[in-house]
């Protein structure tokens, strides 16, 4: 079946990572991405793509509702699968308003753009739209923390801890209220933190390689013990797209790789196979420096996936080493051209 997609914030790390995938793997069909290019958007991710006559990219903000209408005006879309969001928990810390107007009002006027244009009225779909679906990407810490025991379900109460991290709760509950009152094809997937190649520099992995190979002090927050259930970003891809085609309207799916590590094991790992692979006279693991924590650092996060699992027939490829490596040798190529 031939399906013309949104796909909203495809510069970034996952919605690259995923544009990419999915032009492979479905050969009919085409993706429309509509990306405004923040600080967090790199052209280059997509850049061996740019001609490719099943892709096209616009620059805009979802928050625009008139740019959205005209959109889908002009190419009618039948499915958006939706990324675009502030993603860096420390900047909604520092300014939360983006978070809210990119998180929280952009996933409105999205939702509710495909609304008007797939629905005659409530529970009832226009011609030609039965099959239309949202789906909607967020994350595993709208749950909140996990003390040292227990893993998150899709029935976990939410309990967001962070600017971002309710801002990604409230469009949760915008995209389910949309099913419940109008009865519209919605899906949303929880995944855990993500890891693997065109991540930006801001984020953990890439500071801690990037920092190691300048040979300047690698940042750790606290006392490194905070625990994330980390994630190779195609296993995720693959996760988005079984939930994405063969999910049930309605719901939610976990994605996490039970892969749980803390922050201290994370650097020391990178910097020891950064010692073999560029050796240099001083262990990279000297550079490891304790800073001072995060307001409301949560302290761990771990998904129970086995709904995605039976149901989906979903499973991660990569555990963590073996994904770290693939993504040292990635960097390694980045910040050496
Ligand atoms: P990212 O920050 O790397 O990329 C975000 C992209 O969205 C950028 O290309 C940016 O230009 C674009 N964008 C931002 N505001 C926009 C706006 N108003 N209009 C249009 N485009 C806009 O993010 P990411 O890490 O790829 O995350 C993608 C999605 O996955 C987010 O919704 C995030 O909450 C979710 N998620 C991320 C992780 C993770 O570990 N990175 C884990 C779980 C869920």
């Amino acid at each position: 079946m031939n399906k013309n997609i949104l796909i909203t914030g495809g510069l970034g790390f996952i919605g690259s990572n995923f544009i990419e995938y999915y032009l492979e793997k479905y050969p009919d069909h085409s993706i429309f991405n509509l990306d405004k290019l923040t600080y967090a958007g790199e052209l280059s991710n997509l850049k061996h793509i740019k001609n490719n006559s099943r892709y096209k990219w616009v620059k805009g903000d979802i928050c625009d509702k008139n740019l959205v209408n005209s959109l889908f005006d002009e190419y009618n879309f039948s499915h958006i699968i939706h990324f675009a969001a502030e993603s860096h928990v420390d900047n909604s810390i520092d300014s939360p308003d983006q978070f809210i107007n990119t998180n929280v009002v952009g996933t409105f006027n999205l939702i509710d753009v495909a609304r008007q244009y797939w629905m005659k009225a409530p529970f009832e779909l226009k011609k030609g739209c039965e099959t239309n679906r949202f789906h909607y990407i967020s994350t595993d810490e709208v749950y909140g923390s996990l003390g040292k025991e227990g893993l998150f379900t899709e029935d976990t109460p939410y309990a967001p801890n962070s600017p971002y991290s309710a801002s990604k709760a409230s469009s949760d509950f915008l995209v389910r209220s949309y099913f419940h009152t109008y009865g519209m094809n919605v899906v949303t997937t929880n995944c855990s933190n993500n890891y693997g190649p065109k991540q930006h520099d801001e984020k953990l992995i890439p500071t801690i390689i990037r920092k190691a190979l300048k040979g300047q002090n690698i940042p750790i927050y606290g006392d490194g013990k905070n625990v994330r259930d980390w994630l190779h970003v195609l296993d995720h891809c693959k996760g988005i797209d079984l939930a994405f085609h063969n999910g049930k309207s309605g719901e939610t799916y976990n994605i996490g790789g039970k892969n749980e590590r803390d922050n201290l094991y994370i650097a020391n790992k990178i910097c020891s196979i950064l010692d073999e692979l560029k050796p240099q006279k001083k262990l990279y693991k000297d550079l490891i420096t304790f800073v001072k924590d995060r307001p409301g650092h949560d302290f761990r996060y771990a998904i129970d996936a086995s709904k995605i699992e039976q149901e989906l027939g979903w499973e991660a490829e990569e555990n963590f080493e073996t994904g770290i490596l693939k993504t040292i040798h990635w960097y390694l190529s980045k910040y050496n051209s």
